[in-house]
């Protein structure tokens, strides 16, 4: 510990940031790369990643250099750490020759605290010289996991970054990402050559976030309930796998009174970018994406993430649930998940150009995915779990607020395997479950399955039953389904064991949608005191003086002031400078720019 270094961060976190103290490792961590120490830091989306290198760079003599990918969102985090006084630029393609020349003297000539850079950019002879001629205090390498080539979010230029280590041996590096199983961190710490690095890993859990997963039966009119019963007014993101479906969903959310954008890949850039900034610069309103969309998106107040289509990880999954709640306000993780989810996912690996290993691989994540969607217990103990991380119920998921009633569903199951066994593995999904049911259809008849011992076997559960239990066999690996133009169900190995009646099958008891009500709020994880009648008066004005300010400064809201820290000056009531000041999230520079307006608005409410 080097006591003259934690008092000087100490200081910098509360005058330019404004908080009164650091959160979880960040303390470690600023002292440890100020000391000029190498990291790895592992820590969940909103966990407060940034300070971990803006500190050290204000503290170190030099320029910090983050690289990032996220070349649309440079100009608003330069705009954020001017806000707070803190001198930043970037270096990417989106600036003219002039403007790079400008910051490019400003970092030779040290007036300058942080640059970002984009990889590719980093990379160029031009860059590199002129990193060698200035003084650097760090490099930053954000959004590591873009290294891991198993990875979903793969840059082969980042690859290239371990060469950071052989041309600048002495200028300490410090790599960030959310994404944590060990896969991927051992993969971070060997290509960017961070073996001896000393490795920060924060708990992974956002106690905020509630988790529900519940059985698809019409997604997008479950959407609809699920958005209008518990987040009508709130800021969210709608996950699904195409494109098409992007525009359907954002089309019938409008339709139906929530106001709501599509975003993806297949889009005009000018138009995904202005989507992109009206979804980071506006309160009320839905993003409808791909997966396409969400890296380093640090809108605060993202109130909840919801997936119609299954991911196809759950490093993803919990990737893209991790962009709600960033402020640490509570939350939702909603999903909606049917038969057909797990069909497509398999097809689509089964389809894929991959070689075997990476196949096996995909499949691995996948099945964990399923054990997620499928789990008795609860989703946050699985989850964390998967990173690694041993916990207990958590209180605040779906699991744990209203347990699932699992059955012994060996009989229902050798019922259904029987009969895919004899329609002779030849049939989908829809004929197997009529045949099951006893249906009296065309088809039936043309291949007189209505003679078939098995006949009519289930015909005490509804369809929906049966699609749940087949979602299940599927997802035990009992059943899979063929790739065929006839999506054909065949049985596996493991499903002969079950057939011969030696081993037994726990289900989770289907349970009908229901239309969403909002759940109790009761959780351990996390306590909100309410704003009186009053306060929340002030709280409104206070918003609505943001929105303004951020107008005429053309940044974000969130960038001006966060709502937690809206909240804390309504409850606080300051009457001067100085009680504005023990506010957290009111650093020097904010208060000069703003406490004036502030103090007078209150003033002018009590
Ligand atoms: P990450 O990059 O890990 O997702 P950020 O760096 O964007 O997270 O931080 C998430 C939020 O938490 C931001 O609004 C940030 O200002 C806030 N924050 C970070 N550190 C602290 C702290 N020590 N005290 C209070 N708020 C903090
Ligand atoms: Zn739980």
């Amino acid at each position: 510990m080097n006591p003259a270094i934690s008092a000087r961060a100490l200081e910098q976190l509360q005058t330019v940031f404004g908080y009164p103290a650091f959160r979880g490792q960040q303390g470690e961590i600023v002292e440890h790369v100020s000391n000029g120490g190498d990291a790895l830091v592992l820590m969940p989306t909103g966990g407060g990643k940034s300070l971990c290198y803006q500190i050290p760079a204000l503290l170190r003599d030099g320029v910090g250099v983050v690289v990032s990918p996220l070349i649309a969102l440079m100009q608003d985090q330069v705009d954020a750490l001017a806000e707070v006084g803190v001198r930043a630029a970037f270096l990417n393609s989106t600036q003219t020759f002039e403007e790079s020349m400008r910051i490019e003297r400003l970092v030779r000539t040290g007036e300058i605290d942080l640059v970002y850079v984009a990889p590719e950019r980093l990379m160029t002879q031009r860059c590199l010289d002129l990193f060698d001629a200035a003084k650097i205090a760090l490099f930053a390498i954000d959004e590591a996991h873009c290294v891991s080539q198993w990875g979903h979010d793969f840059r082969p230029e980042y690859i290239r970054l371990s060469i950071l280590h052989e041309r600048f041996p002495d200028v300490p590096r410090i790599a960030l990402t959310a994404t944590a199983d060990p896969q991927t961190r051992a993969e971070i710490a060997m290509r960017l050559q961070l073996e001896d690095a000393r490795q920060f890993v924060s708990s992974f859990d956002r106690p905020n976030i509630r988790y529900q997963i519940v059985e698809k039966d019409n997604g997008r009119k479950q959407l609809l309930d699920f958005i209008t019963a518990e987040h009508g007014g709130d800021c969210g993101i709608v996950y699904c796998l195409s494109r098409k479906k992007v525009e359907e969903t954002a089309q019938f959310l409008n339709e139906n009174g929530i106001r709501a954008m599509p975003y993806h890949a297949g889009m005009e850039h000018p138009k995904r970018a202005a989507n992109q900034a009206k979804f980071l610069r506006e309160e009320n309103i839905v993003m409808v994406a791909t997966i396409a969309f969400g890296m380093g998106i640090d809108k605060p107040d993202v109130r909840f993430v919801c997936h119609l289509d299954l991911p196809k990880s759950i490093e993803g999954y919990y990737q893209e649930t991790g962009r709600a709640g960033r402020d640490g306000m509570p939350a939702s993780a909603w999903m909606a998940y049917g038969l057909q989810d797990v069909v497509l996912q398999r097809r689509m690996i089964d389809e894929s150009e991959a070689d075997e290993t990476f196949k096996r691989v995909l499949s691995m994540k996948l099945d964990a995915m399923l054990g997620l969607c499928e789990t008795l217990s609860c989703r946050r103990v699985r989850l964390l779990d998967y990173f690694g991380e041993p916990s207990g119920p958590c209180g605040n998921c779906d699991s744990c607020l209203i347990p699932p009633v699992s059955f012994d569903g060996t009989v229902p199951v050798q019922k259904l395997l029987s009969t895919i066994y004899r329609v002779d593995q030849r049939f989908a999904a829809g004929h197997v479950i009529d045949v099951l049911r006893g249906a009296e259809t065309d088809r039936i008849k043309q291949w007189h399955h209505d003679s078939l011992s098995v006949y009519g076997i289930g015909s005490e559960r509804p369809e929906a039953e049966w699609r749940a239990i087949l979602r299940q066999a599927i997802a035990l690996g009992l059943v899979t389904v063929d790739h065929d133009s006839y999506s054909s169900l065949k049985l596996t190995d493991a499903a002969r064991p079950v057939l011969k009646g030696g081993q037994k099958v726990q289900l989770r008891q289907y349970v009908k949608p229901a239309k969403s009500k909002r759940a109790p709020s009761a959780s351990k994880g996390y306590v909100e005191s309410e704003l009186s009648k009053s306060e929340q008066e002030i709280f409104d004005r206070l918003r609505s003086w943001r929105m303004g300010t951020a107008r005429e400064h053309n940044v974000p809201a969130y960038v001006i002031f966060v709502d937690a820290t809206l909240r804390e000056i309504a409850k606080a009531k300051p009457r001067s400078l100085d009680d504005l000041r023990g506010v957290s999230g009111v650093g020097e520079k904010k208060l000069a720019s703003y406490g004036e307006e502030i103090v007078a608005l209150i003033g002018e409410m009590l």
